[in-house]
């Protein structure tokens, strides 16, 4: 029974030696299997990561690309912008250059620029504005607090001096006024034709008869002087009869008349006395027309 037993257990020891054995073999092989997967799996994840850092940084290429790509849409959407924005400007120009030709409405008008040499023939009217920003260099003129242009102001002290010659006083009552003051009156103005039962657009057009749009009066440029302050009498006053009489000689124009309202678009004002230049003026004088009439502009 020992033996037996003996012989049982080194069989036993045998098998499980060779079980063993087999195990370790199995175990080795399984080792070398897992190494081997393991190695592949690093491989693989090396490759991949290869391949995902060369993804990564060709996509970083397209990325840059791409903002290459999109900085030079930017420039392109630039270009179209620029392109459509092109578009504008030169319908812009091209508004320009026909409103040129063509007046400026009340609610669109033509921003002139004052010529230096012919700076004296401006036109200014509902249509034709000079810009908010313009500042005219301003003196008082004949003691008052009333200002002009200077280069207008010095006609008007001639004139005036040469009134007072003959017995008529020419008291400046209004010069210049700024183009916030013009703009505060108009809308205030329009307000009055508003509460009247007025459209805006037709409060707009009624005001503009009395009290000039911003920009569009002849006070915004310094060039005009409202004489004596008595308004509708001052058709009959004995300064009136000296101004129709003289004026033109200083350069001086009546500039809105009372049969050409039609044309001015501005109720007759007997005291609103404008510079032109002494031949404009005796020119106008001897054909009674407007300015808008002799600078062809309807
Ligand atoms: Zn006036």
């Amino acid at each position: 029974m020992i033996d037996l037993n003996k012989k049982e257990i080194k069989n036993i020891k045998h098998k499980k030696a060779r079980e063993s054995g087999a195990q370790k073999f199995l175990c080795i092989v399984l080792a070398c299997i897992v190494a081997f997967v393991g190695i592949v799996c690093v491989c693989v994840n090396n490759r991949n990561k290869t391949l995902l850092e060369a993804q990564t940084s060709s996509t970083a290429g397209e990325s840059n690309d791409s903002q290459n790509a999109t900085t030079t849409v930017p420039p392109k959407q630039e270009t179209t912008e620029s392109t459509s924005s092109k578009v504008p400007e030169s319908t812009e120009a091209e508004t320009d250059a026909a409103s040129v030709n063509k007046p400026g409405t009340i609610d669109n008008p033509t921003i002139i620029t004052i010529s230096e040499t012919d700076w004296h023939l401006t036109l200014v009217n509902s249509g034709y504005r000079i810009p908010s920003d313009y500042e005219p260099d301003l003196v008082y003129v004949c003691g008052s607090s009333e200002r002009l242009d200077k280069k207008v102001a010095e006609h008007y002290e001639k004139m005036y001096a040469a009134a007072e010659k003959d017995g008529i006083k020419l008291t400046p009552c209004s010069g210049y006024r700024s183009y916030e003051l013009q703009e505060r009156n108009y809308n205030r103005k329009i307000e009055f034709f508003e509460g009247q039962g007025f459209s805006t657009e037709e409060a707009k057009v009624k005001a503009a008869t009395i009290i000039m749009p911003p920009g569009s009066s002849e006070h915004n440029l310094g060039y005009a002087m409202d004489i004596i302050c008595v308004e509708e009498w001052f058709e009959g006053t004995e300064e009136f009869k000296w101004l129709q009489e003289n004026a033109a000689d200083y350069g001086f124009i009546m500039r809105y008349p009372k049969d050409k309202q039609d044309i001015t678009k501005v109720i007759y004002e007997p005291w609103h006395w404008r510079y032109v230049g002494v031949e404009t003026a005796k020119e106008l004088k001897a054909s009674g027309q407007v300015l808008e009439e002799y600078l062809g502009v309807s």
